[in-house]
């Protein structure tokens, strides 16, 4: 199949130059592409209910006979409705078509179709309106539903992924070594391309779904395990002796058992094995990393050597600086902020004292491993949230003469059982445990009728010297009745608050005037922030004690928890409130997880069985498998299995399939160092 992967999608029948444009912008680019690009979801037509079962359902077949010609009523309103008569045998039921003559005459009396639609019972009558219809000889069948965009629907790329399967060669070369296929019972690639889009039936779909998740899986498995290999660096950067205890005195709390623990991981790797260390911190959101960070860093300083902190924001690196310096008052280590903001002349001072040694830390963004900063002697790189720290990063320090330390931190909580697959090339130390005296977060989950009591909470909370966040899943007004930044800034002047106490903040600002909003409001001089999802992972304002989430059913449980981990940041009482009118079952279950749980890797887990194992992938922020299928919770066996074919002492890479699967490695991981080569993956 590899060949289609050079075919031009231009060159696809049906495919003119507007629709290519329409193609490129989903991803497609080349006939292989939309071979590879599969179904969001299908439309089951299989299962024909009954008028009465499917009554009140939502998208549901039905058999109709069709008793009678349409009858034809023009509305007032200019439209024209189109009424017929139908039976499923049982009971009678009326069709309805809206201006559309041609679907209602498709339909001819005395013969039967599958319509699927939704049922309704209105006054004594069943009634489906506007559905889809389809001969009964063709309904038997799954149909494939594409994400879609403006200018190219999911019908017209069904058509296209049609005229893309006539140009697949008879059988196609294997992309899996046969070896893995067989242990696995896994259907060919061959069956898989062709049936995961029009599946005889739904056998044949799970069977090619089982296969591709697999293959994704393995594949990227193999790949992290390739690299795990590969980065095992040899360093000559050891520590002779420990300072975590001393450094403990600097604290203005104890440290916890779990905090000593990570440290001493850390501590291990970078004392004894004659290789860098590659280690990544999870915990919690306010789970006390950045006392574990500062603590290794205090060690190797006062080995002699230097450490470097980034951050994913200036903003984050300036906090860091301010607990840095904090934390390391009454000692000799010098630490210092590299940042945008820095004048030439201190950039200059600070290069030449990092040159010389005269800094021991030095914390910013990730401009710090930049070309023009020269250490003198790097022994450790830490890096916080979201970012992972690159190969090729790795490899360019590496071509310095260094062969650092490295240790990542990440607050979000993944399940254990995708841990594995996303880093894999990581040891992990965990933070899982609270901190002592931290209260439980009360969550609240209210319809929007409640807003100004929450409103009239909030006061409340000021009043006793607290402060809040909002969030808005959008910054405009918008049709989809997304409360916005901006209107519910003005709602709120107009009620009990005024101008002094809230702030914007979101996107689309310049980064200096967001910051100076930030800082206004880590100062407290600005009590309420009314934001999107800007507020940034890692900002830690003691003081802040509730936030509000409207539209809370836009946001999945990850984010929910990651948004509700900006407050509760002190031992005073904090709060978080779930603001609605979703009925959908989904977003219930997502709040009762909410108000029921504060433990981040629980709802990761709760997360998993509501959005399957291939959703999580997709929103996790670090880059993963690309398994762009609908994926449910039983699928982590699938994964299970491929995670564990992917033994890279058992495999035979004189296998043919291995010129694919190498091909595919190289591109998973570089193509996202291409992505952004600040935040490369691995
Ligand atoms: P995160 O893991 O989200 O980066 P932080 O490191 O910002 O969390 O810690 C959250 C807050 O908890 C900070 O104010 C920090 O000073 C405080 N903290 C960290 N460790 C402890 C501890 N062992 N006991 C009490 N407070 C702690
Ligand atoms: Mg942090």
């Amino acid at each position: 199949m590899a060949s289609l992967f050079k075919i031009d999608i231009k060159n696809l029948k049906g495919v003119g130059p507007k629709t290519s444009l329409f193609l490129n912008r989903l991803g497609v680019y080349t006939i292989g592409d939309i071979i590879r690009f599969f179904p969001r979801t299908y439309e089951d037509w299989t299962t024909v209910s009954t008028l009465q079962e499917a009554c009140g359902q939502k998208d549901r077949c039905v058999r109709l006979k069709i008793l009678s010609y349409p009858q034809i009523i023009r509305l007032r309103s200019g439209k024209t409705l189109y009424k017929l008569e139908a039976t499923d045998g049982i009971n009678l039921a009326q069709i309805v078509f809206y201006n559309s003559k041609y679907a209602a005459e498709s339909l001819v009396k005395d013969n039967e179709y599958i319509l699927r639609g939704n049922v309704e019972f209105k006054f004594g009558k069943y009634e489906i309106s506007s559905p889809k219809i389809k001969k009964t000889d063709e309904a038997e069948s799954f149909y494939p539903v594409y994400n879609q965009t403006a200018g190219i629907n999911s019908k017209k790329i069904s058509s296209l992924v049609k005229n893309a399967l006539k140009m697949l060669p008879g059988n196609i070369s294997e992309t899996l070594p046969e070896k893995v296929i067989a242990e696995n019972n896994l259907c060919s690639l061959n069956f898989a391309v062709r049936n995961i889009h029009f599946p005889k039936d739904r056998q044949s779909l799970e069977m090619s779904r089982r296969r591709i998740v697999f293959e994704e899986i393995f594949i990227y498995q193999l790949g992290i395990k390739l690299i795990k290999k590969n980065s095992k660096i040899k360093t000559k950067i050891k520590i002779k002796n420990e300072y975590s205890k001393e450094f403990a005195d600097f604290l203005p709390f104890e440290l916890t058992s779990v905090q000593k623990n990570a440290i001493s991981d850390c501590i291990n790797d970078i004392k004894n094995s004659g290789f860098s260390m590659n280690r990544l911190l999870q915990g919690d959101v306010g789970s006390g990393k950045t006392a574990v960070a500062a603590s290794l860093a205090y060690t190797v300083a006062k080995n002699g050597y230097q450490v470097a902190v980034m951050a994913p924001t200036e903003l984050l690196a300036a906090q860091h600086f301010k607990t840095f310096e904090k934390f390391f008052q009454k000692t000799n280590i010098k630490v210092g902020l590299m940042c945008g903001s820095l004048r030439a002349k201190a950039r200059k001072l600070l290069n030449e004292n990092i040159e010389t040694g005269n800094v021991d830390i030095v914390i910013g963004t990730h401009c710090l491993i930049s070309d023009n900063t020269a250490f003198k002697n790097l022994g450790l790189i830490i890096t916080d949230e979201q970012h992972r720290f690159g190969v090729n990063q790795r490899a360019k320090l590496i071509n310095k003469g260094m062969a650092p330390h490295v240790l990542v931190m990440s607050a979000t909580p993944i399940p254990r059982s995708l841990a594995l697959i996303l880093y894999g090339d990581l040891d992990i130390s965990v933070l899982n445990e609270t901190l002592p005296g931290r209260q439980k977060i009360d969550t609240f989950s209210v319809d929007s009728s409640k807003r100004h009591r929450v409103w009239n909470f909030i006061k409340n909370i000021i009043g006793e010297g607290g402060q809040c966040y909002i969030v808005c899943a959008s910054i405009v007004e918008n049709e989809n009745d997304i409360i916005d930044v901006n209107s519910y800034y003005e709602k709120m002047l107009e009620s009990v608050f005024d101008k002094e106490e809230v702030k914007i903040l979101h996107g689309k600002m310049k980064p200096l005037e967001k910051d100076l909003i930030m800082s206004d409001f880590i100062n407290g001089k600005t009590k309420i922030l009314v934001s999107t999802t800007v507020i940034e992972v890692g900002i830690d304002v003691p003081n802040a004690r509730i936030i509000v989430i409207e539209n809370a059913e836009r946001f999945g449980i990850s984010q929910l928890h990651q948004l509700r981990g900006r407050v509760g940041r002190s031992n005073l009482k904090s709060y978080c409130v779930l603001i609605s009118d979703s009925k959908s079952n989904d977003s219930k279950r997502r709040f009762s997880a909410m108000v029921n749980s504060n433990d981040g890797f629980y709802l990761s887990e709760e997360d998993l069985k509501l959005r399957g194992p291939g959703d999580f992938f997709g929103v996790n922020q670090h880059g993963v498998p690309n398994v762009n299928i609908p994926t449910s919770y039983n699928d982590i066996w699938i994964i299970k299995a491929a995670q564990k074919s992917a033994d890279v002492s058992k495999l035979d890479f004189s296998d043919p399939s291995f010129k694919f699967i190498n091909k595919r490695i190289d591109n998973i991981f570089k193509r996202r160092s291409d992505f952004n080569s600040q935040m490369v993956v691995f």
